[in-house]
């Protein structure tokens, strides 16, 4: 068997491409090997089911974790894994039904017609969309209008390309879109199908084209499209809008958008996975003897309290007040953590030096042993 090639150089993504990168990529491969679109193509159906190899670990957080870390000797042999060249095309279908937009079908996404009829349906390309979020909107989620140039569907003649709006069955596949070829193998003769060149494997012809689109169904054009963007996503992700891209020639179907994320930074909270941390710096009195802080959220001020006696490196946690899940992501909800730091004062008058002078010689100004201890443990479970 031959070496195999690298599974990220295979979808052309880089080593910590996201999942949504990962799943853009092998479904932009799936559609240009696509057996449909390359029939009798040996080397385009290689390419796909090599693909599909690549896709089946890199989508599995613990298969791409083995692969990482170990290679192909990683993942092979694995339960479902590919034994090299023994995948089908039904695998593949069944397994990535999400992908194709259904069991066994292509059609769902806009592929290149159902083997029912053989006929090819063309699509539109994609395009690419970078938004930036604020905090506040990732927590809502949001709706956002963009006007994009992009190919549009004809308004003449309405996408069919027919300046009468006639089309007509293609003389020479009658229709069907496909020709059928003899060719002497080896094996002997043997018949195969090709995508019909005089229609393009539409299986339709048009005598009158269109003046405006000159026959192709779309001409270049605005729209404003609205992508809602769900709660929970984060700096990076790529959400796909299936349907909103190019419009595709002849009445096909059209292309996606992908909306690349990118997430302003807050001016007083961090985010870390679906958690947002606050770092309060308490003053020293309040540390002391107890009281009540305002604590910003997403949604506003929110008060908490302070108990007497509260050491720095105490962590509040406001459950539910963070970021929301986004589905497939694996995080739940978040918490809001309030890391609490004391202020110690840095310039002191006279008067107030002499205040902290005389704490020197009280008791319980000097921790004790068992404080001592708890401190201790308190920081060791930090680097736990
Ligand atoms: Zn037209
Ligand atoms: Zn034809």
């Amino acid at each position: 068997m031959a070496s195999k090639r690298d599974y990220y150089e295979v979808l052309g993504v880089s080593k910590t491409a996201s999942d949504a990168e990962i799943k853009s990529a092998y479904k932009k491969m799936a559609i240009k090997y696509h057996p449909d679109r390359n029939p009798g193509d040996k080397e385009a159906e290689e390419k796909f089911k090599e693909a599909a190899e690549a896709y089946d670990v890199l989508r599995d957080p613990q298969k791409r974790q083995r692969y990482d870390q170990f290679g192909h000797e990683g993942v092979n042999g694995s339960a479902g894994g590919f034994g090299g060249s023994s995948m089908n095309m039904d695998d593949i279908f069944s397994m990535f039904g999400d992908i194709f937009g259904g069991r066994g079908g292509f059609g769902g996404f806009g592929g290149f017609g159902g083997s029912s009829t053989g006929r090819q349906q063309y699509r539109g390309g994609d395009l690419r969309l970078k938004v930036r979020l604020t905090l506040n909107e990732v927590a809502t989620g949001v709706t956002k209008k963009f006007k994009v140039k992009k190919k549009i569907t004809c308004p003449h003649c309405h996408g069919t390309g027919s300046e009468d709006g006639h089309t007509e069955k293609c003389p020479v596949c009658g229709g069907k879109g496909q020709t059928i070829q003899v060719v002497n193998t080896m094996f002997g003769r043997m018949q195969t199908q090709k995508p019909c060149m005089n229609c393009n494997g539409t299986g339709k012809v048009i005598k009158n084209k269109c003046h405006e689109c000159g026959g192709e169904g779309v001409v270049n054009g605005d729209e404003v499209v609205e992508i809602h963007i769900p709660a929970g996503v984060a700096d990076g992700m790529v959400l796909n809008v299936q349907g909103k891209g190019h419009a595709a020639k002849m009445s096909g179907v059209p292309g996606d958008i992908q909306v690349y994320i990118e997430v302003e930074e807050h001016e007083d909270l961090l985010r870390q996975d679906n958690n947002l941390i606050y770092n309060l710096l308490l003053d020293l009195p309040t540390a002391v003897l107890g009281g009540a802080v305002e604590i910003p959220t997403l949604d506003g001020k929110v008060r908490i309290k302070i108990d007497s006696g509260t050491q720095p490196g105490k962590v509040v946690r406001l459950r539910g007040k963070g970021l929301p899940a986004v589905s497939g992501y694996g995080y739940g909800t978040g918490d809001l953590i309030v890391n609490i730091s004391v202020y110690i004062p840095e310039t002191l008058n006279k008067e107030e030096k002499q205040m902290f002078e005389k704490m020197k010689d009280n008791e319980s100004f000097v921790p004790s042993k068992s404080q001592t201890k708890s401190f201790f443990e308190r920081f060791k479970k930090i680097f736990e």
